[in-house]
Parts: C-alpha cells; structure tokens; sequence
C-alpha cells in the first residue's frame, strides 16, 4: 500500500462507519483465523490447521499462490458437517456486520462441500439457518451466489445447478462461475447458466481476472452476465470498455486480491482510476478478505487512495455497491437513505 497516494485526513474513521455493501466475497474465502480455530478446535488431531490462534496468525502467513491454495484447501476440509457450515457462515456474517456490512452477497461453492460428504439439503439448511440468525441477530441481510468451481468442469456445472434449483434455499439469487480462469473456457457453461436464469437466477460470473478480455466477451454473450466479478482486464478493449459503460454492466473490483494473485504487479498501477475515468460502474469489494490480508474496510480505503476520494466521494463508491447489487428496490432506497445520512 505504500506506493499510494495516503488516505485524506479522517477518512479512515468515516470509511469504518460507513454503512456498507458487499458483493464479491468467498463464503470458505472468508474464514478468518478466528473461525478457523475454532473450526479447527471442532476436528482438532485430524487436521493440520492448528486450532492456537496465534499459531493461525503464522499459518495463514503465504509464501506463494501455491501455498495458499494449500492453505485454502486445508480450510475446506475443516467444513465436515452442518454444524460447520451454520459456524462458518454466522461467523463471517458477524465480522461483515462489524465492518457495517448491511447486506451481502456471498459466494458459496456448494459442490466442494456436497462432494465432501454433506448432503445438499443439510447444507441449504445449514446456510439458511445461520442467514436468518443474522438478520435477526446481527442486522446483517445475507444472500448467496451459487458457483461452479470451474476446474471440477461440467460435472460440477450439473451438481452446482441440481443442487441450486432442487433445494433452491430463500437466500439464493444469483448464479456464478469462479477458479481458475486459464484453460477453463468460459462458453462451455452456456447451457447451465441459461437453465439458472430461466429459473430466475442472476449471472454473475468470474471473468477477466488472470485473464484477457475476451473472458469478459464470453461471460457477457454466452453466459449473460449481469455483472462481472473482478474484470480486471477490461481496460485492454477499448470496445469492451465502450460497451460496458453503455449498458451500466458494474464491475465488482477487489484491488488487494488483483495484487496477491498478481492480476496487477503493483496496486499503483490498478486499473480502478482508469475504469472510473472511461464511465464504468465500479463496486468496491474483499474476494477473500483474510486470506488476501484485508477487509472489506481496508478496500475501501484502497480504492479512497487510488481514486483520491473525499467522504463523498466514499460514500458514493457505497452507493454504487447498493445499486449494483440484486437486493429490493424498497432495500436499495432504505440503505441508500442510511449512507447520505451519514454523509450528511
Ligand atoms: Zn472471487
């Protein structure tokens, strides 16, 4: 973060009491070594997380990409049955509702519990119970985006989708496609992604993140994106840019991920500045906050640094995030309202 331009007096303080939404965060992605401990404590001598969270602090420490997947995958495996799924998901809900989260969309990747041994309604059940303790409890409105793990391929694609329209949990509204994006063409998801949305689910596919634009072409035309989760390397077509301007087709930017996964080599020279110069519309969002090292907050002031923001300028980067986003048009204009109060 160094080479950024610093942050303008107080805006740390009005960043982190900002009424907030987010649209781009990993559900397993979100387990804080908080949680992880205590998922860890759960299944403690069958796993080698360690359940110390000072010894956490060091383990989620990366040396590289490859490592963090190792890490991640090690997470994954702490998920073993409901009751796992209903701490993982309240937990993460009470840190976004500490960070004055109103409402999130979280990126769930059914598939890679289902195929670890839970059945598909105890998950639903599972996610369903902790959303609703949320929002009676933390005041935070959770709603979750259903992905295929692109490189479990087409028979993830089947599963994701069984799952999502067979038990079709209260929370769910959209339909996404995450992993790794080389050698993972993006069409061949085509026939899945047109049953989601028959069914009335939103697309919002991973694309143009690790690669070019025409990832973001084919999640457009093929798989009907609505938004587009990260897109990172939209700039690079000055007709993709044109048409993403024209039909207001947000972009959910998560800066210090582009970094960790090295989308870009420095944050200096993220693209965010020039997305926001060309007319795109721009959300800001953490991916996978505590393995990235960030927060939703700390994203916040990221993008405050890049774009060289006022308060008001925060608080309409906000106000983007409660449009782009699929809640009600009664929630929009209700946390719409609560953000210019606070801005005054
Ligand atoms: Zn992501």
């Amino acid at each position: 973060m160094t080479d950024l331009p610093a942050l303008r007096p107080g805006l740390a303080a009005f960043i982190a009491k900002l009424p907030k939404v987010e649209l781009h965060v990993h559900h397993v992605g979100s387990a804080s070594p908080r949680i992880v401990a205590e998922l860890a404590a759960r299944h403690e001598g069958t796993t080698p997380v360690p359940a110390d969270p000072a010894a956490l602090a060091d383990y989620f420490v990366f040396r590289d990409f490859a490592h963090f997947v190792e890490v991640y995958l090690s997470v994954v495996d702490l998920i073993r049955d409901e009751e796992d799924v209903r701490i993982l998901t309240y937990e993460v809900a009470r840190e976004l509702a500490r960070q004055q989260v109103r409402y999130a969309e979280l990126t769930i990747t059914p598939y890679s519990h289902v195929h670890r041994g839970i059945a598909p309604e105890a998950f639903c059940e599972a996610i369903e119970d902790a959303r609703v303790r949320a929002e009676s409890e933390l005041g935070v409105a959770l709603r979750w985006c259903f992905d295929i793990p692109g490189e479990a391929g087409l028979v993830a694609a089947e599963q994701t989708l069984d799952i999502a329209l067979r038990q079709r949990p209260d929370g769910l509204i959209s339909f996404g496609l995450g992993g790794p994006e080389i050698g993972v063409p993006r069409p061949q998801f085509q026939p899945y992604f047109d049953r989601a949305r028959a069914q009335g689910l939103r697309s919002v596919p991973h694309a143009g993140e690790t690669t070019g634009p025409q990832t973001i072409w084919d999640a457009l035309r093929d798989l009907g994106a609505e938004r587009i989760g990260h897109g990172t390397s939209a700039m690079g077509d000055p007709r993709l840019v044109e048409y993403l301007a024209e039909h207001r087709v947000p972009l959910e930017v998560c800066p210090t991920s582009n970094l960790v996964t090295r989308a870009v080599p420095t944050l200096a020279e993220h693209p965010l500045p020039a997305m926001v110069s060309a007319g795109l519309v721009v959300t800001v969002n953490s991916d996978d906050p505590p393995m990235f090292g960030t927060t939703l907050t700390d994203e916040y002031e990221v993008a405050a640094r890049l774009l060289d923001l006022d308060a008001a300028g925060v608080a309409a980067l906000a106000r983007a995030g409660v449009d782009a986003s699929f809640m009600s048009t009664e929630d929009k204009t209700r946390i719409g309202a609560e953000i210019d109060a606070y801005a005054g």
